[in-house]
């Protein structure tokens, strides 16, 4: 046994690695803090302003996303060689929470253009494929989608019935994928189909397919509960013709990407919520202070004090697993777990915290003269897309019965 004494000399190294550790944004190196700040700003000038128009009118943010598009924010672990910021998935976290607290819907529609389009593409994709389809989608003004689920299947996403049939030099493409993000504007998909049925979840492939293409229309555009200002659409294929250059990866390879791509995009999702249970906590704790019953105001209530303090806590942890995840994942190591952890955690406190800040603001909560109420709405979709909470704690104890040995 070894003497605790000898420890000493690690413990230096330590506490400077605990220095630069993850417990806030002013612990963090200035890149971060500066990232944070320009977020920040944009947030409060561009997207707090216009949020609840965009929502209420389901409107696509265009100039918003253009604007993120300029500042970096679309493509932000892209590197710079292709037109992207060159940043890491800590960077991405932050930035994405930020964006999120002010506008749940320009956040998803950042999300799913960095992890679930360009991720991929940038992973798995050739040269050429890389400069015609990340260059120009990291400014905005071109945006991409991840189509993988499909009206009779979503969790259980190796049972894709699309298929994508290897006819000379094109592929043709046929079936339905359903509840797309970016659906209506997307200049290009990553969609996921069988190619050999013989092979189950090991035959589907990935494509590159461009918007619009002949044989590709879009189903009608979803009325959804929250995050009306992105789109949703179903994309219907009908021996549509897709380059075979445009095969992602290898034939076989597509169940794989999906995978590592969805592992990915949930830092991202946990990261939107945040935002939302962040915006939840600010709206509390501003309407609380503020707010006068009994001759004092409400904040000074131990029940209020309870609430805002199991939100802080609710929302303070998930980051922390957010973070985690996102600094894993840049240190090349495993992050399957923890990023399902991350966006279980993080979504179940969106909606707690969302639904606490109703809750503090009474009847002003539930009307939409106050963010309170969309706050709720935006926040239920983080427990389901990328994977429901069922899934995540699956993934979770899949992983815990590997590391037991008892698989
Ligand atoms: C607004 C929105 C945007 C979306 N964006 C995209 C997108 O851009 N691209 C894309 O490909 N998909 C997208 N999706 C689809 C989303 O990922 C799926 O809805 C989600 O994966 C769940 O699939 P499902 O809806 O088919 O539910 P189902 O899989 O039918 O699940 C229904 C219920 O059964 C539970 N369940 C299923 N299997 C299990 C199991 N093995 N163990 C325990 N419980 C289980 C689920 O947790 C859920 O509670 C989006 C969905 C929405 C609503």
């Amino acid at each position: 046994m070894q003497c605790v004494k000898s420890f000493g000399s690690c413990y230096a190294a330590m506490r400077n690695y605990g220095r630069r550790g993850i417990a806030s944004i002013s612990e963090l190196p200035d890149v971060y803090q500066m990232l944070h700040k320009t977020c920040r700003d944009f947030t409060e000038g561009e997207l707090k302003p216009i949020a609840a128009k965009i929502d209420r009118e389901h409107l696509y943010p265009k100039d918003q996303i253009k604007k993120m598009g300029e500042l970096g924010l679309m493509a932000i672990s892209i590197p710079e060689s292709l037109g992207g910021t060159g940043l890491d998935y800590l960077a991405y976290a932050i930035a994405l929470e930020e964006i999120s607290r002010g506008c749940a819907s320009a956040g998803v529609i950042m999300s799913v253009n960095n992890s679930l389009y360009l991720g991929p593409i940038e992973k798995f994709g050739s040269q050429k494929q890389k400069e015609k389809y990340i260059t120009n989608f990291t400014k905005g003004d071109s945006i991409g989608c991840f189509a993988l689920s499909e009206p009779g299947n979503g969790s259980d996403a190796g049972a894709a019935s699309t298929t994508a049939k290897l006819d000379g030099n094109n592929y043709s493409v046929n079936g339905t994928k359903t509840w797309i993000t970016n659906g209506f504007e997307a200049s290009a998909t990553v969609v996921f189909a069988t190619t050999d049925k013989s092979q189950k979840h090991k035959g589907i492939s990935a494509l590159i397919v461009d918007k619009p293409t002949k044989g590709l229309s879009l189903g009608k555009k979803e009325d959804k509960l929250g995050i009306r200002g992105s789109s949703t659409c179903a994309l219907i294929f009908e021996d549509c013709q897709v380059p075979a250059e445009n095969l992602l990866g290898d034939p076989g390879m597509g169940f794989k990407i999906a995978m590592m791509t969805l592992d990915a995009g949930r830092i991202g999702i946990a990261s939107q919520a945040l935002g939302i249970a962040q915006a939840s906590l600010d709206c509390a704790m501003d309407y609380a202070s503020k707010r006068i019953a009994f001759g004092a105001p409400i904040i000074k209530l131990q029940s209020i004090q309870n609430k805002i303090a199991d939100m802080a806590l609710k929302l303070e942890g998930s980051r922390l697993l957010t973070w985690r995840a996102a600094q894993l994942k840049d240190a090349r190591k495993p992050f399957t777990k923890e990023a399902a952890m991350a966006k279980l955690s993080a979504s179940e406190a969106a909606t707690f915290c969302a639904h606490q800040c109703i809750q503090i603001l009474g009847g002003m909560g539930y009307v939409s003269d106050m963010p309170a109420e969309r706050h709720y709405r935006d926040a239920r979709i983080t427990e389901i897309y990328e994977g429901t909470s069922e899934i995540q704690r699956l993934v979770i104890a899949g992983n815990l019965v590997k590391e037991y040995g008892l698989n």
